[in-house]
């Protein structure tokens, strides 16, 4: 039998008609599996000039706040004791709501109404990261310190030519109020290198910027043109070997702010988490403020132990003789 075939049909849809968020297949706390991530933000409203998220995620969206405690406790049920909560952007959270709610607002329910032993919010824009949520973070030791804050540059022309609404200064301000409350947080960004027309001169600022500011890590990409983006037909383009040398210029730098921020851990005691992984002799294990440890011995993932930061994360982590479970 034969079936008659016609033109293959492409169907399509419009993303910026979707209204709802679709909760992603969570990586659950079984077996040797740590940290699962949640998301409950999709989509942008954004139109950074180098991103091509909004034309493929669509407009903002989140999960309304009943069904995210109803995620947690799940997740809490199924032996997770770190979420990560995550979103296109997640400091967007709850402005697409009726009523309108904020990240703050989300995360104090979870705190109120759900037994998560520790969660993790992912990256929020610097405009986003407010008084409000520094301080909520601050006043909990169930929400890990640590903030993740894209900077992009450090030059305010070139923040203007991304689209970015900040400026350096406000941005430097909200970094310096999170180590003023949170002295040993985990803070880290985003920089992109080679934005078309960026001289040595809006480099240099970036450079500056990072070397003052207390960043204990840093994520260093190379402008690439995205098809369908502004950036893509912008003048002025920076040289891939120029775009190179930059890149690794920032990447020593973040090295060197990495090992001084390890340093000044160093010695002191904190709860870790341990991951899938390690060696015959040890297991790697995360802290609160985001730094890699080995704990002594084979021990199964997703269970705290205490241990002492050492100020290199090859070497084992001596105090970690006893564990703890919750
Ligand atoms: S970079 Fe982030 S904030 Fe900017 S458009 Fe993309 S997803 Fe939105």
């Amino acid at each position: 039998m034969s079936l008659a075939r016609g033109p293959a049909k492409i169907l399509t849809g419009d993303i910026f008609a979707q209204s709802s968020v679709q909760i992603a297949p969570v990586t659950v706390a079984q077996g040797d599996r740590t940290r699962p991530v949640l998301k409950i933000q999709d989509g942008c409203n954004n139109r950074c000039a180098y991103c091509v998220i909004p034309f493929v995620r669509g407009h903002s969206r989140s999960l309304p706040p009943d069904i995210v405690i109803a995620e947690v406790r799940k997740l809490v049920a199924s032996g997770s004791r770190e979420i990560v909560l995550s979103g296109i952007n997640l400091g967007a959270y709850g402005r697409d709501l009726s009523p309108r709610a904020t990240l703050s607002d989300v995360v104090c329910r979870i705190l109120e109404e759900t037994s998560l032993e520790q969660f993790r919010l992912s990256s929020i824009e610097p405009q986003d990261v407010t008084e409000e949520l520094i301080s909520l973070v601050a006043s909990s030791d169930r929400l890990a310190p640590h903030f993740h804050v894209p900077l992009q540059s450090g030059s305010d022309r070139i923040l203007r030519a991304m689209h970015r609404w900040y400026r350096a200064g406000h941005y430097a301000e909200r970094v310096k109020r999170i180590r003023q409350l949170l002295p040993a947080a985990a803070i880290g960004a985003d920089v992109i290198v080679g934005f078309p027309g960026e001289t040595a001169e809006d480099f240099q600022m970036t450079f500056e910027l990072i070397e003052r500011l207390p960043f204990t890590y840093l994520h260093v990409f190379s402008f690439s043109a995205r098809p369908g983006t502004e950036g893509a037909n912008l003048s002025a383009p920076v040289s891939a070997t120029v775009i190179r040398e930059r890149a690794r210029s920032l990447r020593a730098l973040a090295q060197r702010k990495s090992s001084e921020f390890r340093a000044s851990q160093a010695g002191r005691t904190f709860r870790a988490l341990t991951l899938a992984g390690g060696g015959d002799t040890w297991t790697p294990a995360m802290t609160a403020n985001y730094l890699k440890v080995r704990i002594p011995g084979r021990w199964s993932a997703n269970q705290w132990h205490e241990t002492c930061v050492s100020s290199d994360e090859t070497s084992v982590a001596v105090l970690d003789a006893v564990s703890f479970q919750k």
